[in-house]
């Protein structure tokens, strides 16, 4: 046997698992430290619970449960509770303004001639840079809002796929309010994506503008299943720098922020491009997609696949998610965006009082 040979072989394995690629913990700042305190896994629980039908939401008819976010089904005059009108209910109630604080973005319904009314949406939530030099630039936190499975008009839980990370805007959102950021953030909640990303690429078509001032889009797609419990997840960069450099500030983060993560880093051609990250590649614009362990990539960190396997189907739901996983993700994701937006010191104190239907959730 050769020890050298396999004492060289153990040190990689050990270096692959603890240190993620360029990982550098100094990036620490005491206001991103503060903000993932912030973080609060049962209501970022709560809202995933809502959007997949797990718990009922209030509407005008009384309880109700969201059976699918089809963006074939969440658009339609008639379907109620629409998920599309709970997340901008939501929105409303974390006390964001509609024309103010957060857009509505129309796009053509993609499948032939409609009604303006019943065409498809994306909500545009902006927290305007504090900087005069950079609040010209964007950082774009973006996750889709929409679910699939094989009977989408009446069931499509979407947990996972992609609950998770429309909650976890929501999440981000609650917590961003209360800062102050040099750089502008987006928050923007897809539709479409199930459908070819109909939602991103109307995006980048109808923002034509705002992609040359766009330092980075993280994308958060399906992030809360971690059957194996390795808390070894995906971040896909591909082969622009500048979409390697926020991989590399993911690492740091986790470093930071101590979150007990893994990942393997796919920082080449074999990057998964089927989400909504993909039309702002095609544009040039850099940005990354955060996603749960659902590859086998050889030679990587999680060393096997993962992968969720009701993934697009009506067994999607609240029962396979794992919230400790999830949330950490949620949080490196939410501290990445932190970063590129440049941290300022804050401008409010005091504690956020977010609450349920049946449920409160106080933070401090
Ligand atoms: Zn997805």
């Amino acid at each position: 046997m050769n020890y050298l040979k396999s004492f060289m072989a153990l040190s990689l394995i050990l270096f692959q698992i603890f240190l993620p690629p360029f990982a550098n913990s100094s990036v620490y700042n005491p206001q991103v430290a503060e903000m993932l305190s912030e973080a609060n896994p049962h209501r970022w629980m709560g809202w995933i619970r809502a959007l997949s039908g797990a718990d009922p939401i209030q509407t005008a008819d009384g309880l109700e449960k969201i059976m699918t976010r089809s963006s074939l089904v969440m658009f339609e005059p008639d379907a109620k509770p629409s998920a599309f009108d709970y997340l901008i209910e939501e929105l409303l109630r974390l006390g964001f303004v509609e024309g103010q604080d957060f857009q509505i973005h129309n796009y053509d319904f993609p499948y032939g001639d409609r009604y303006p009314q019943r065409n498809w949406k994306n909500i545009i939530l902006s927290f305007q840079g504090d900087d005069p030099k950079l609040k010209k630039e964007r950082v774009l936190f973006v996750a889709h809002m929409d679910s699939t499975s094989d009977n989408e008009y009446l069931i499509a839980p979407g947990a996972d796929d992609n609950a998770s990370g429309t909650a976890g805007l929501l999440e981000a959102a609650s917590i961003l309010q209360h800062y102050r950021f040099g750089r502008t953030i987006d928050l923007i909640w897809f539709s479409g994506e199930e459908k070819s990303r109909v939602g991103s690429s109307s995006f980048v078509e109808d923002y034509a503008d705002w992609l040359p001032n766009i330092v980075g889009v993280v994308n958060m797609d399906m992030f809360a299943f971690d059957g194996d419990g390795d808390a070894c997840f995906e971040v896909h960069a591909g082969t622009m720098s500048e979409s390697q450099e926020i991989g590399y500030l993911i690492g740091s983060v986790i470093e930071a922020y101590d979150l007990g993560l893994t990942y393997d880093f796919l920082d080449d051609e074999n990057a998964y491009p089927f989400s909504d990250h993909d039309p702002f590649w095609r544009k040039g614009v850099p940005g990354v997609l955060i996603m749960e362990n659902s590859f086998y990539n050889p030679g990587e960190t999680c060393e096997k696949s993962d992968r969720n396997y009701n993934y697009h189907r009506t067994s999607d739901t609240i029962s396979y998610i794992n919230s400790a996983t999830g949330f950490s993700i949620l949080q490196a994701g939410i501290a990445t965006v932190a970063h590129l937006a440049q941290p300022l010191p804050p401008k409010l104190t005091g504690t956020i009082d977010v609450t349920f239907p049946g449920k409160a959730c106080q933070l401090d």
